[in-house]
């Protein structure tokens, strides 16, 4: 069986560059157990990362929302993930920094544990051709209300719902699972946000309860420079239908059209194709961040 783990090269952690197969942590690591780690997923394109510093940024706000402070500055990660990127001889690239409590003690408290991080990059190209829309079904699970969860972090703790959700989707023969919140509106995918458009209108949900991504904030910001009207607002499932496209973001994701939901099928669009073409204009012409 293929493994991650089996790659070559360098992984920054703690400071220092060490070879792939020497970035490892104890069994009793404190995140293993009780799920207190934060984690970002970035990319490089023609050896630039997209939105590096937001990324670096999130990662420390993530990390006060469980409680923590994070050793090294934005401007370090920075630093280190762009060294990374020329030590790993990478030009399209997905990026993982990822904070995490290690093995001083174990037991819900994490305050007396130390802040790891580390931060890996492989190569990763860019998945728009050739794409023919994904499928999602409806998950089980919801995205929990604001005082049930640091829902705004990207917490790996909270991921167990989204896992439970793709596994099954997977199962099922589906790419994905769309889930709703606490009230029973539109929430998110597993690993990114959602975009519909009605009449050359864009609506997106309102990020109150659920990761505001990145790439969720970049796609508005371009829609609007293209003259498209987005409305951020509650969305109710039954609406679904009613909608002429329908497309998902995230850093990983890029923008990604999707063409059924559950029964509903939709077609690839001209708003969808518009963002995506835009959306990669951005990242391949950008700087790093
Ligand atoms: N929601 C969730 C749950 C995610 O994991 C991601 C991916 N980070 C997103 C949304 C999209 O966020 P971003 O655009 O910042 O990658």
């Amino acid at each position: 069986m293929s493994s991650l783990e089996q790659k070559e090269g360098w992984i920054w952690m703690n400071g220092e560059f060490v070879e792939w197969h020497d970035a490892r942590i104890h069994i009793l690591t404190h995140t293993l157990h009780y799920g207190s780690g934060v984690f970002e997923g970035e990319r490089a394109y023609n050896g630039r990362i997209f939105k590096m510093t937001e990324h670096h940024q999130r990662l420390h706000e993530s990390a006060a929302m469980l409680d923590f402070t994070l050793p090294y500055n934005v401007d370090e990660l920075n630093e280190a993930a762009m060294e990374l990127l020329k030590r790993n001889n990478l030009q399209n690239a997905y990026l993982r920094p990822v904070a995490w409590h290690g093995a001083e003690s174990l037991g819900v408290a994490s305050g007396k544990n130390k802040v790891h991080v580390a931060i890996a990059a492989w190569e990763w190209g860019s998945y728009f051709a050739g794409n023919t829309g994904l499928k999602l079904m409806w998950s089980d699970w919801m995205r929990p209300a604001p005082n049930m969860s640091p829902v705004r972090a990207k917490a790996n703790g909270q991921y167990i719902t989204g896992t439970l959700s793709k596994n099954k989707a997977e199962r099922m023969g589906f790419h994905d699972a769309l889930m709703l919140d606490y009230r029973g509106y539109v929430a998110e995918c597993t690993g990114a946000n959602i975009f519909m458009a009605r009449n050359g209108i864009l609506y997106t949900p309102i990020a109150d309860c659920f990761l505001n991504g990145i790439t969720r904030k970049t796609v508005i910001e371009l829609a609007c420079n293209h003259n498209i009207t987005v409305e951020e607002r509650h969305i109710l499932p039954d609406e679904i239908p009613s909608m002429d496209e329908i497309f998902v973001t995230g850093s990983a994701a890029e923008v990604q059209p999707v063409t059924l939901i559950a029964e509903h099928e939709f077609p690839i669009g001209p708003v969808t194709t518009k963002m995506q073409e835009e959306y990669h204009k951005l990242v391949t012409g950008g700087i790093n961040g």
